[in-house]
């Protein structure tokens, strides 16, 4: 069959459309709302987008703040979303909602039938852990403060002036164009997600400490950490969203052409066993980081920072990584104190202990 059915028109199912459609597949991408444009900003290391990605901004180094300052000699980007989401004219976009499949390909909720290869990039569906954050686009010269001309800001955790709760939360300041910076207060992983509102509050102190104005529009983040592997899925649906970071768009980018290949040859779409022992290994490196009491969390991420820069992009690699992974999840636990390790190792029992309300 050289017909395929993308289900879900969010980036995912969009870069692996283009990747279909270039191999000569008759490609199909079926979204409810298929001319809604994104407004969350998409960003990676630069060195883990393949070439051609469509990338707007980009810097040459990034910073992170933990118990102390670490200078990232590594590109960072922010993806230009008109050309992730725009798709060349032999693909077929049809407004709908699948609700089912047929022998043949989905059922849509008005009745209507598609027919060709099937393949599930409906995002991230169940899980109760999320990454949340609310971010908002100032001038880069308000932002100075916070980060410096051609850098990237991945994590300042020292903490707010403002905050309710002792959840532990992070700046991420980010150029998204050459004059604008996006600032965002960023709760990492919470069980449930961390209330905008707190995460509101907190940035909107950082702000007023320097004297910055609050701009109307705000970027409001919720991204699900656990949610279900499917199979056959690709994108967030596969369970590709890492729980150590919440992203998933460069995994998507680079594995869209190896799975359009083998969709093309008649293989659908491949999940390795390595894939799904990364996944049961990550989830669980999310529970340790859950487990971690408030004050800890700066502490691991300067374990994470200290790592060699190849056991750094190991940890964060692609989704079947395995043997980079077992690597640095190893060495974050070596060097973890031994109260963490405990942490570490038993996340559940700590995680009712260690855990504040709020
Ligand atoms: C504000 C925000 C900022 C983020 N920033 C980053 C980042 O910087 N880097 C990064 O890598 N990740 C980021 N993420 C996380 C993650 O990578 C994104 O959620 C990304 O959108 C996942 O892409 P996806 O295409 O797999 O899923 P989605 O974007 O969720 O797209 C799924 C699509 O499928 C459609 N759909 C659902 N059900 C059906 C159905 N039954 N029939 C047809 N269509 C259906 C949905 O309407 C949607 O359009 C961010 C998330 C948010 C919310």
């Amino acid at each position: 069959m050289d017909e395929v059915v993308v289900v879900g028109g969010g980036p995912a199912g969009r870069v692996l459309a283009r990747a279909c459609a270039a191999r000569g597949l008759v490609t199909t991408v079926v979204d409810p709302n298929p001319g809604r444009r994104w407004r969350a900003t998409y960003a990676a290391w630069s060195d883990e987008l393949p070439p051609g990605a469509p990338v707007a901004v980009s810097t040459s180094a990034a910073r992170a703040v933990t118990t102390t300052e670490h200078v990232i000699p590594r590109g960072y980007a922010v993806l230009d979303n008109e050309r992730l989401w725009r798709l060349p004219d032999e693909v077929r976009v049809v407004a709908g909602r699948v609700v089912g499949r047929t022998g043949t390909g989905v059922a849509l909720a008005d009745g209507r039938v598609l027919s060709g290869r099937v393949v599930d990039a409906s995002g991230a569906v169940g899980g109760r852990a999320a990454q949340t954050a609310v971010g908002v686009v100032v001038p880069a010269a308000e932002a100075r403060p916070f980060v410096g001309p051609d850098e990237a800001l991945i994590m300042d955790w020292r903490r707010p002036p403002a905050a309710t709760t002792a959840d532990p939360t992070f700046l991420y300041a980010i150029p998204v164009s050459a004059d604008e910076v996006l600032l965002e207060e960023t709760s990492l992983a919470r069980r449930p997600g961390l209330p905008l509102r707190e995460l509101r509050l907190r940035l909107h102190a950082r702000l007023a400490e320097h004297g910055i104005a609050v701009p109307a529009e705000e970027e409001r983040v919720r991204i699900p950490l656990d949610g279900r592997a499917r199979g056959g899925a690709f994108g967030a649906a596969a369970g590709w969203i890492h729980p150590a970071t919440g992203y998933s768009v460069a995994a998507a980018l680079r594995r869209a052409p190896v799975v359009a290949e083998a969709i093309s040859a008649g293989r659908g779409v491949p999940r390795p066993v390595a894939e799904r022992v990364v996944r049961v290994l990550r989830l669980r490196g999310l529970e340790s980081l859950l487990a971690l009491r408030p004050d800890e969390v700066p502490e691991f991420f300067n374990s994470f920072f200290e790592m060699s820069d190849s056991l750094q992009r190991d940890y964060l690699g692609g989704p079947d990584d395995l043997r980079g992974t077992v690597r640095a999840m190893t060495r974050l636990f070596g060097s973890a104190s031994w109260g963490m390790r405990a942490r570490l190792a038993f996340p559940v029992h700590s995680a009712k202990s260690a855990r504040t309300p709020g």
